[in-house]
């Protein structure tokens, strides 16, 4: 078979990232959660004080974006991605409320996507990559050998994020997550650099009613039919 990249593309909670990284455990591919690029971008804003409330000082970012280092360490325990900035460990941190509702903010400023395509380009470059996200399918690798469109309905969505805060210990109130769920829609869908869209060539998932293990089978299978082609 062959080394090929896989896009996973679309909405917030979704169940992208479960399935892009399991996926790429299954084959033994790299896995790279782009969103997560973006949170921890949007964590160092916050921490050096670049935002006032919702709004953020874009001159001071574009002064700062080139020191804005982002990369990925293997958990040893649990075999996943941890996401690092700066050479420190923030997986948690970016996972916040704090940051799921100011992300879409940062995510909309062309220089920071420019800055994080390249560096996601330079990751993909040898293949055998899992990457999900927005705009992997569009923009960061329009050429990928197969590319799936996830999608669900928002309650289902929010219910699923509601769950997983939960399950952390996290405070979690299920209207203000179906809110920034419908928020994060509507900025990521709207922006003029890269919006969200499916790509013409992408093939339409959607997960209301799935299990996650037929979800898994479906997409082995999308896998095999790819990289035997
Ligand atoms: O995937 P996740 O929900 O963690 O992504 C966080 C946010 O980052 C999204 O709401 C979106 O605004 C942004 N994003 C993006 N392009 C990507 C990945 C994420 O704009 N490729």
């Amino acid at each position: 078979m062959k080394k090929i990249t896989i896009a996973i593309d679309g909405f917030s909670s979704c169940g992208k990232s479960t399935m892009a990284k399991d996926l790429a455990r299954e084959i033994g591919y790299i896995y790279i959660d782009s969103g997560a690029m973006y949170r921890a971008v949007t964590l160092y804003c916050i921490e050096k004080g670049l935002f006032n409330d919702k709004k953020i000082d874009t001159e001071k970012l574009r002064e700062e974006i080139a020191n804005i280092h982002i990369s990925f360490a293997l958990d040893p325990a649990t075999g996943r991605p941890r996401t690092q900035l700066n050479g420190t460990d923030v997986e948690d941190r970016i996972r916040t409320m704090e940051v799921s509702s100011r992300v879409s903010i940062i995510a909309a400023i062309d220089f920071v996507r420019t800055a994080l395509v390249a560096q996601q380009q330079k990751m993909g470059k040898s293949k055998g990559i899992v990457m999900d996200g927005r705009d992997i399918g569009t923009t960061v690798f329009p050429d990928a050998e197969l590319k799936i469109f996830v999608t669900a309905s928002a309650e289902i969505r929010a219910e699923r994020r509601y769950k997983e805060l939960q399950e952390k210990g996290e405070k979690a109130d299920f209207e203000e997550i179906l809110a920034n769920v419908k928020e994060r829609d509507h900025i990521d869908q709207t922006r003029a650099v890269s919006p969200l869209r499916r790509a013409e060539d992408a093939i339409l998932l959607d997960n209301s009613q799935l299990t996650i293990a037929e979800q898994k089978a479906w997409l082995i299978e999308q896998y095999r039919k790819a990289a035997e082609g």
